[in-house]
């Protein structure tokens, strides 16, 4: 431990919550160095959806790697991107009828919505993009200009600009559609908002605390978008690739965005990838506009497709997701309905408990980790317990972990007997 303390960054956040040294890891189960065994319900903050080390990825990176496959290749072709890009027409995008063109970008999340927002001011020529309240869209200044969490805004010590903020769905609660409010502010010319290039959103805020979208208010989202000549760029980096029950998390919506950022668990295996999805008409791209060196990373590529052919064949998996969320939601239910003040929140295997109260969340998470659980919070006060386990998590891995939570709230004395 002393190493870390006395040498990383003070930045370093994780590891204060899990404060053990891990060591190896399999599915939905990881170890520490003193052979503990924990339960992961944060799968990498999304970025492990197929779970650690699933063996047929695994396997494929290791023959990659023992055939001297090419590992870096900027943006060159290369026989693993080529595989890729031919699996996720295959098996993603027309089997949904979809009609995208694929931007490799640098490989992380806050990368590809600083692509697609820079694109969309490029095809519109228009300077705003729209974020929403509790929207959380990555670090680097574009992103963080549109993410909400005040404590990430004010450690950049300059202008986050160019990004107006919108109230989400429900943010003022179930009877008032904010769609009504952001019609108006963007269709009076005297109003001082400027109709944006984009509105940029997540359909379930991950870190917002786990408001989900519903359908009619995206749908209305899109229709309004497509009236001012705004595109709308779905930030589907932690929601999407099954998390929310289906590979993109608008697809049990009637509305197709413009463009969809995906990163996390792209690659499948946790190795760092990032793309953006966007009609074709939009690319008006002019070539390297948006560069950078790791957009070639030829391993993800090989993990990431053989995640597509594992997982994404048929529907095995997305009936899988739907049983273990209605399992997981109704133990969520019954927990929460002993808990004054709480309620449960998400969709897909992307749910929670809104504990009321930050201390409450933030005793759980403790507690769970002492007792064996990997759990994270979310939320604008971190007062929600949010529950992200591998979508392939095992049954006994399942029990275990659901378990340990309902556990450490009885034992916090947080819920009713
Ligand atoms: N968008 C969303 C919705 C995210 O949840 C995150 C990461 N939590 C990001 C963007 C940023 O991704 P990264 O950390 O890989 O830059």
């Amino acid at each position: 431990m002393e190493t870390f303390t006395r040498l990383e960054s003070n930045v370093r956040l994780y590891c204060r919550k899990y404060p053990k040294v891990f060591t190896q890891a399999r599915g939905a189960t990881q170890l520490d160095e003193d052979g503990n065994s924990y339960v992961d319900f944060l799968s990498g903050a999304g970025a492990l959806n197929y779970g650690h080390n699933e063996p047929r990825m695994r396997d494929a990176m290791i023959n990659y790697l023992s055939g001297d496959g090419v590992i870096l290749s900027l943006d060159m072709h290369s026989a693993a991107k080529r595989r890729f890009i031919a699996m996720f027409e295959r098996l993603i995008l027309t089997p949904r009828k979809l009609d995208y063109k694929m931007q490799f970008v640098g490989p992380t999340g806050t990368n590809a919505v600083e692509a697609a927002m820079k694109l969309a001011r490029k095809v519109t020529g228009r300077r705003m993009i729209a974020a929403f309240t509790h929207g959380f869209h990555g670090m680097t200044l574009g992103s963080l200009a549109a993410t909400g969490r005040g404590s990430s805004r004010r450690g950049a010590y300059t202008s986050l600009s160019d990004v107006i903020r919108l109230p989400y769905d429900g943010y003022f609660g179930p009877a008032l559609n904010t769609m009504e409010l952001i019609r108006k502010y963007l269709t009076d010319p005297s109003s001082g908002f400027e109709v944006p290039a984009a509105f940029l959103l997540e359909s379930v805020q991950g870190e917002g605390g786990l408001n989900v979208a519903s359908s009619r208010w995206f749908e209305e989202l899109v229709d309004f978008a497509r009236e001012i000549g705004s595109l709308v760029i779905l930030d589907d980096v932690q929601a999407g690739c099954g998390r929310c029950g289906t590979f993109f998390s608008f697809e049990a919506m009637g509305a197709v965005p413009d463009m969809v950022c995906l990163s996390k668990s792209l690659s499948g295996s946790g190795l760092p990838m990032a793309m953006v999805l966007m009609r074709p008409d939009l690319d008006l791209w002019e070539p390297g506009e948006h560069t950078g060196t790791f957009r070639g990373n030829n391993l993800a590529f090989v993990s990431a497709a053989t995640a597509l052919e594992c997982f994404w064949k048929d529907d095995t998996l997305q009936q899988q997701i739907a049983a273990k969320s209605d399992q997981i939601r109704k133990r969520l239910e019954a927990i929460s309905a002993r808990i004054p003040g709480s309620r449960v929140k998400g969709r897909g295997l992307f749910l929670g408990i809104d504990m009321g109260r930050p201390e409450g969340a933030a005793a759980v998470l403790a507690e769970a980790f002492a007792r064996g659980l990997i759990i994270e919070v979310c939320g604008p006060h971190d007062e929600v317990l949010k529950l992200m386990p591998p979508l392939t998590i095992s049954e006994p891995e399942l029990a275990a972990g659901l378990s340990i939570l309902e556990e450490s709230i009885t034992a916090l004395e947080l819920a009713k007997p």
